[in-house]
């Protein structure tokens, strides 16, 4: 039996080994995806209750030379882990903003782009903080000679605002003043109230796919949608569900007063030539 134990502590260590080196070379892979142009993003459409695409959440992806395409939960993680985040949240900006270009000549100037933000690009806790946040205010702001106007969105989750000192709240703040607009992310997952979140000025709130995909089944998300909709109007924040699958979850958002509406149902993720060529589908 002591032998067989050993075995399986040996059996683990080796798995635990092999993941860790399986990480570790991810990691390492992950210096060079930019410089060898492996990185790219896919754009979900965000549709308005009338059925106008209003703007497109930005993705990324990482296309992996031998590995194939890799999602970013597998990615993300490791790139704030080894701090590689600031290096691959600038370029995902700077790619965004031009794809909003394009997306504008195509859908209209007032079609917006949304970028995910990291908790580590906001902190006080990178090093040089200040330094970060001016050049992700300046390439979110763009030059002032350019045609398009700013229509960024930055999203952070609600997880981000919990653990938040501040440096984070001046953070948004700056972005607010700047003219770029902030979304809340996973909205529900975590435990702020929607007090809590006015001392923030948030410009959107987005209800987590997991209550959003239980519509229609279960009455406490139900509940729950409705009222997250009805108090964040209160507040004069937007509201956008994410993770719509079916008719009938949009149905139960619409009839809730829900802002825009975002999910499978409408769209999968598309790359920028396919999200120039998207119209969308009549909802309401
Ligand atoms: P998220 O910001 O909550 O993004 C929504 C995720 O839900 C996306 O997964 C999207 O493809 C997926 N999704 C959209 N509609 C549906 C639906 O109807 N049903 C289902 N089941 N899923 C749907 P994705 O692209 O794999 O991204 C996962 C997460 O990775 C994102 O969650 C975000 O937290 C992070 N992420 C993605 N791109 C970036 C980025 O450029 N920077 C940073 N920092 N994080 C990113
Ligand atoms: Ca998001
Ligand atoms: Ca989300
Ligand atoms: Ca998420």
């Amino acid at each position: 039996a002591k032998q067989q134990v050993r075995n399986t502590i040996s059996f683990f260590s080796e798995e635990l080994k092999s993941a860790q080196s399986e990480k570790m070379e991810l990691v390492k892979d992950l210096r060079n995806a930019i410089a060898n142009k492996e990185l790219y993003l896919v754009y979900q459409p965000i549709l308005s209750v009338r059925g106008e695409v209003i703007k497109f959440e930005a993705l990324i992806r990482w296309q992996h030379p031998k590995k194939g395409l890799i999602a970013p939960d597998r990615f993300i993680g490791l790139a704030e882990e080894f701090g590689q985040i600031r290096e691959i949240g600038l370029w995902v900006i700077q790619e965004a903003k031009r794809a909003l270009r394009s997306i504008q000549k195509v859908h209209g100037d007032n079609v917006q782009v949304s970028v995910n933000v990291s908790p580590a690009q906001l902190s006080k806790y990178q090093s040089e903080n200040d330094y970060l946040l001016e050049e992700l205010i300046t390439e979110c702001h763009g030059k002032s000679e350019e045609a398009s106007p700013n229509k960024l969105i930055v999203e952070i989750t609600e997880h981000l605002l919990m653990n938040s000192d501040e440096s984070t709240r001046k953070a948004l703040l700056s972005f607010r003043d700047e003219g770029i607009q902030v979304a809340l992310d996973d909205f529900g997952t975590g435990y702020s109230s929607l007090a809590y979140i006015m001392n923030y000025e948030i410009d959107y709130l987005k209800i987590d796919k997991s209550f959003v995909q239980k519509l229609g089944a279960e009455s406490a998300s139900e509940t729950l949608c409705e009222t997250i909709i009805s108090m964040a109007h209160t507040l004069g924040v937007k509201v956008i569900a994410e993770g719509v699958e079916t008719r009938e979850q949009a149905d139960l958002l619409l009839a809730y007063g829900c802002d825009y509406l975002q999910g499978f149902y409408f769209s999968k993720p598309l790359t920028l030539y396919n999200a120039l060529s998207y119209k969308a589908v009549k909802i309401s």
